[in-house]
């Protein structure tokens, strides 16, 4: 299977590609400047850059920017992407709801699954034969449809993932809130939250210590709180094409 670009080949001017040497650099910076406000040394922060809707150059672009480490949210798409760019031995991730029935198939290409938030999605993705690394994505809104466990919920599904074999979570993952399509005021009260909820699970899951929040407009106060995935799309790739 191929991935079509929505991009055509000759759309060189102000293509995604222009300039992404240095919004990489300038991303790397102000990651390493949050780091230090933050006390905390760059190794322990894993960039990953979501790579949604751009065409495969962009990711070979990336390749050759020394990123390893790039997310998709939509399964058709990043299987697609992983079968043509496999040579490159990147690390996939996955960041978007996953139906059920998807879930053998995620796994197949997945290194890591950031979007595990229901117990069916545990039991379709347990696996006898292989282990992925996952998180458990917690909903910080109260519209089920934004994806993600509620708070409520989120200790049953942490025992639910320890007790199926192949999979070791590594933490949590979620994505600040947004109200009237404007970025809360203060996504650190709510990436706060998600580090009090992190504490919270690590009696019956010390291991569970990784936090997966923080994308282009609020990587710095992620940091602050303890991120140590970053899910970071636009403010490196530039703006994503139109997609239907
Ligand atoms: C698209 C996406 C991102 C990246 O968003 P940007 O605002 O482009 O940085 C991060 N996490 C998830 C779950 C996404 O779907």
């Amino acid at each position: 299977m191929t991935w079509t670009s929505p991009i055509s080949s000759s759309d060189s001017v102000g293509s995604p590609l222009t300039g992404l040497a240095d919004r990489l650099e300038s991303v790397r910076d102000g990651i390493a400047d949050a780091a230090r406000m933050a006390g905390r040394d760059t190794d322990g922060i894993t960039t990953i850059v979501v790579t949604k809707f751009q065409p495969v150059s962009l990711i070979e672009e990336l390749a050759t920017l020394g990123v390893r480490d790039v997310g998709e949210n939509r399964h058709q798409e990043a299987q697609a992407k992983a079968a043509e760019l496999a040579s490159l031995n990147l690390n996939w991730h996955f960041v978007g709801q996953i139906q059920s029935k998807k879930a053998r198939q995620v796994r197949s290409y997945a290194r890591v699954i950031h979007s595990v938030d229901r117990p069916g999605l545990v039991d379709s993705l347990a696996s006898d034969e292989s282990v992925v690394d996952c998180f458990i994505q917690v909903n910080l809104t109260d519209d089920p449809a934004r994806g993600g466990v509620a708070a409520v919920d989120l200790l049953p599904l942490v025992d639910r993932v320890l007790g199926a074999p192949g999979l070791r979570l590594l933490g949590l993952m979620a994505v600040a809130p947004v109200n009237n399509g404007e970025p809360e005021s203060e996504p650190r009260r709510a990436f706060a939250h998600v580090r009090e909820l992190s504490d919270g699970i690590r009696r019956n899951a010390p291991e569970a210590s990784a936090l997966s929040m923080g994308m282009s407009q609020d990587y710095a106060a992620a940091i602050l709180e303890g991120a140590t995935h970053l899910r970071i799309g636009t403010a490196i790739t530039g703006k994503r094409p139109e997609h239907s």
